[in-house]
């Protein structure tokens, strides 16, 4: 077989492989290698991620993929199995709890602002009087 790649993609966490999977997901026929140097992932950020997900994101661009992974992470389950396993990511959504300062809330109020237009609608205020 001939050593050669339509696309290649340097690095294989989250971000490469899901970056392959969604292109031939997506329909792209064109021939992926992902290049991985860390066989067992040791040092790779990937495998080390504590798993808290949240979409209070300061920038258009993190909302949008934090959104997209969202329905991902719902839909995980089914659109991963085979037909002889279902698997289980336990993804629970419990909302995510930013603390602010009196001085903070200009720059909280104008990422408030950006996380509405971007779709995060449940994004909320919840004022506690209790700085001096
Ligand atoms: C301790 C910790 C906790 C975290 N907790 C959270 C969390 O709770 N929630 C959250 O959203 N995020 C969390 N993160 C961040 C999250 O893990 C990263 O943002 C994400 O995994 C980055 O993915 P990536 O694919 O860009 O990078 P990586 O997972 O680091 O993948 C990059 C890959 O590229 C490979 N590579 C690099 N150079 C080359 C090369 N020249 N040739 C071949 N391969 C190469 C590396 O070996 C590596 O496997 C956490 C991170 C850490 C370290």
């Amino acid at each position: 077989m001939e050593n050669t790649a339509d696309l290649i993609i340097v690095g294989g966490g989250i971000i490469g492989s899901s970056l392959a999977y969604n292109l031939l997901n997506d329909g792209y026929e064109g021939k992926i290698i992902v290049f991985e140097k860390d066989k067992m992932y040791r040092y790779s950020s990937t495998p080390r991620c504590a798993g808290g997900f949240r979409q209070l994101y300061t920038t258009k661009i993190n909302i949008q993929l934090s959104r997209f992974s969202l329905q991902v992470y719902k839909q995980f389950s089914e659109k991963m199995a085979t037909k002889d396993a279902k698997p289980e990511i336990d993804f629970k959504q419990r909302g995510y709890l930013f603390l602010s300062t009196a001085k903070m809330m200009t720059c909280f109020e104008k990422q408030w602002e950006l996380q509405h237009q971007n779709g995060v609608v449940p994004s909320c205020w919840i004022q506690v009087n209790c700085w001096t």
